[in-house]
């Protein structure tokens, strides 16, 4: 059997990433599928940390927009995480695998508070921890909260799943001749202002040398191929 090239992972999904081709909340078959997937990594002995979004129920900046005070806005953005974090973790065990879910905000009778030591422990019992409401501040994303956690649980590289294969010099839906880049600097993502991440995100993971990974979530088995080696999606690294 091949070796992962990795011993620890953050894969970060985003809230759309649940939803499939809906336009609000959460496709079962697609929390299923990423949970086998998410399930197979594990089994071949990676330990793997999970960050979810929430941009499939609320946004903040979203609800601002609307009229709402944004810190009130954004709680509920940090409150929608939770929700997918509790739906991750139904369809993991369903798959079979152990799971904790560790909220950044107090919410006790539903999950465990997020304690950076108690977080490595469950890595290394080889349990998936799901980290839910972000970073718990307002005027963050949950980007910033995956590079942050990432850092923290020291993962050797911070995987961000998406909806296309990597990072483009153009949208590939618009432009034909938008071609994937392999492989990016921090420094081009932020001069270029290249989609990966907010710059929050990107300057913490610079800042601190974690490599992120952007890949294709909706392509079954691109997870086992990153995790493998595989020339999948872009790595932006120093
Ligand atoms: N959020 C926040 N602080 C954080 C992370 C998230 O206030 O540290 C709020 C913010 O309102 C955000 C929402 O939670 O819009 C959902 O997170 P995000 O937009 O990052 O989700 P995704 O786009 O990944 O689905």
């Amino acid at each position: 059997m091949s070796k992962p090239v990795y011993r620890r992972i953050l894969l970060k999904v985003s809230g759309e990433g649940l939803m499939g081709d809906a336009d609000y909340g959460i496709d079962p078959a697609v929390s299923r599928r990423l949970a086998r997937e998410i399930g197979e990594v594990r089994e071949l002995g990676v330990e793997v940390a999970l960050v979810v979004g929430g941009g499939n129920i609320f946004r903040g900046a979203g609800l601002a927009a609307a009229g709402m005070d944004r810190v009130t806005a954004d709680h509920m953005g940090m409150l929608a995480t939770v929700m997918n974090a509790l739906a991750l973790q139904d369809a993991l065990e369903h798959a079979g695998v152990f799971t904790r879910v560790m909220s950044a905000i107090k919410i006790n009778q539903v999950c465990e508070d997020y304690i950076r030591r108690r977080a490595v422990r469950h890595l290394e019992k080889k349990r998936v921890v799901i980290f839910a409401a972000g970073t718990g501040n307002p005027f963050f994303t949950t980007d910033s909260a995956a590079s942050l956690r990432a850092v923290e649980v020291d993962a050797d590289i911070m995987i961000k799943a998406t909806k296309v294969d990597g990072v483009y010099s153009a949208d590939p839906a618009h432009d034909a001749g938008a071609s994937r880049y392999r492989r990016l600097t921090y420094d081009q993502v932020l001069d270029q202002r290249l989609s990966v991440m907010d710059a929050t995100a990107i300057v913490l993971c610079r800042d601190q040398g974690l490599p992120i990974q952007v890949f294709d979530m909706t392509r079954p088995g691109a997870l086992m191929d990153l995790v493998l080696g595989a020339d999948v999606g872009t790595i932006v690294e120093r």
